[in-house]
């Protein structure tokens, strides 16, 4: 079972879950990050670099981002993966 990235991260895009992640399993789609559910270890380790708390496990993700599940599932094939922090969307 995967970790999600969920709507706080949405215009946010801070990253800093990318530098920390060993397998290199999150992808940059538009708007927000997405992590890939087939890749993804379950180390953990992205839940506490995150600043906004937007990523969760899959069966913690709070109600009313279940939707969050499917969309990184469906997202991050699609996008592009990104393996080093850039600048976060709120200082560009
Ligand atoms: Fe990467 Fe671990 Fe986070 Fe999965 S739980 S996205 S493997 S850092």
């Amino acid at each position: 079972m995967p970790y999600v990235i969920t709507e706080a991260c949405i215009s946010v895009k801070d990253k800093s879950c990318v530098d920390v992640c060993p397998v290199d399993c999150i992808y940059e789609g538009a708007d927000q990050l997405f992590i890939h559910p087939d890749e993804c270890i379950d180390c953990e380790a992205c839940v506490a670099e995150c600043p906004v708390e937007a990523i969760f496990h899959e069966d913690n993700v709070p109600a009313e981002w279940k939707s969050f599940i499917e969309l990184n599932a469906e997202m991050a094939p699609q996008s592009k993966v990104i393996t080093e922090k850039k600048k976060p969307l709120a200082d560009s």
